[in-house]
């Protein structure tokens, strides 16, 4: 059964729908619809971007009806989920509801990553009313001192902390399981000893999913010292004792086992299942990359995605080997534990078996199952 399932017999599966079909269309296509935000996050890498271009970058922003044409096109291939996220807030752009209006209208799931500042009551009352999948917030203190500190905008928490508790009041008023809430943590030398305090906190806001993540080390020395890793791996056991007690889903002790034991033989999939399109139409294999495949001002998703670009980069998976801007990228050692197994396995025929209710659960149950030992896939050494 699924349990049994292991990655490198799904892989030439999925392989084999692709030389099938020509081409699988990606499971998640991410949106980052604009580089522009309400924050500037110490850990963020768009902090890069300079404030000129920035403003440059708002003349560049597809239009709502490039938008449109676009989600129309990705559902039509066969895209089960559209993830609006940053680049910046994606709030900030005025359309930002009615591009997911028009992802429900075609029965695709939908995620929603904010900082969460800019959701007011009507915002979060259509939300609940789209029976939206996920709204992932940005938090990174379980308090004001800690979160406002890293976020660098006072009054910010309370703020945060009202929405997510506002969102989880309504959608329990309409009887509805969705949007399902997830906070979502980036583990720095601020906050590595507050992470079972994380789940207090989504705890307190009704908050489904508690994940957390490395900090990344591009940011002014922000990621956790290797004298405090100890530390941080003692905490990150007690946030999943404090989550299995409150039935939170979390995602730590996935991050525990790539974390404290690295894993030397790894490959990635991204450029198969979920690109990023920018605010600009550029396409990229993955959230981490700037590397564009294309753009699709002027041409079709379709065009990019199967296009000479994107599929040499494929081969140069395939052979086993990585390019250049894959070299910092610690993905793939996450994939080899925490890749969700639905998403190798999304023919139609798989899809029909899984409910829609609920199928974000289900897929993170997946993710559980493909952990171990016997999952690991030993394909290519990285350098
Ligand atoms: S290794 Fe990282 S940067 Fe390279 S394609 Fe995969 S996710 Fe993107």
């Amino acid at each position: 059964m699924i349990k049994n399932v292991r990655l490198r017999d799904v892989i030439p599966f999925y392989a084999s729908v692709w030389r099938a079909r020509g081409f699988v269309s990606p499971l998640e296509v991410d949106f980052k619809p604009t580089l522009q935000c309400n924050l500037r996050c110490k850990m963020c890498p768009q902090r890069a971007i300079s404030d000129q271009e920035r403003k440059k970058s708002i003349g560049e922003e597809l239009s709502t009806e490039k938008y449109f044409a676009l989600i129309d096109e990705l559902a039509k291939m066969g895209t089960r989920r559209i993830h609006i996220v940053g680049g910046g807030e994606p709030l900030l752009r005025k359309d930002t509801l009615d591009l997911m209006r028009r992802v429900k209208e075609h029965g695709l799931e939908g995620i929603l990553t904010t900082n969460g500042i800019l959701l007011d009551e009507q915002k979060i009352r259509e939300l609940v009313r789209l029976n939206w999948d996920l709204v992932m917030f940005s938090v990174d203190g379980p308090n004001p001192e800690v979160y406002e500190d890293i976020r660098g905008v006072p009054g910010a928490f309370k703020k945060v902390v009202s929405t997510m508790k506002k969102l989880s009041q309504l959608r329990a008023v309409h009887g509805q399981v969705n949007p399902l809430i997830q906070i979502h943590c980036v583990i720095m030398n601020t906050n590595y000893a507050l992470l079972k305090d994380m789940v207090e906190l989504a705890r307190e806001v009704s908050a489904d999913i508690v994940t957390f993540v490395k900090c990344r080390p591009q940011g002014p020395s922000l990621p956790v010292s290797k004298e405090d890793l100890p530390e941080t791996f003692r905490h990150l056991k007690e946030a999943i004792k404090r989550a299995t007690k409150y039935g939170i889903t979390i995602n730590a002790s996935e991050l525990l086992l790539v974390w404290s034991k690295k894993p030397k033989n790894t490959i990635c999939f991204r450029p198969w299942i979920s690109p990023d399109i920018w605010h600009n139409g550029n396409v990229t294999p993955c959230c981490y990359s700037r590397e564009v495949m294309g753009n699709i001002r002027n041409r079709s998703f379709r065009e990019v995605w199967d296009g000479e670009k994107f599929n040499n980069l494929r081969k140069i998976f395939l052979q086993g080997n990585f390019p250049d801007f894959c070299k910092d990228c610690n993905w793939p050692e996450l994939l080899q534990y925490t890749v969700p197994l639905g998403k190798w396995l999304h023919t139609p025929k798989t899809l029909v078996t899984l409910p829609k209710f609920g199928h974000w659960r289900i897929e993170r149950k997946l993710e559980y199952f493909a952990t171990g030992e016997n999952q690991k896939i030993n394909i290519v050494k990285r350098s």
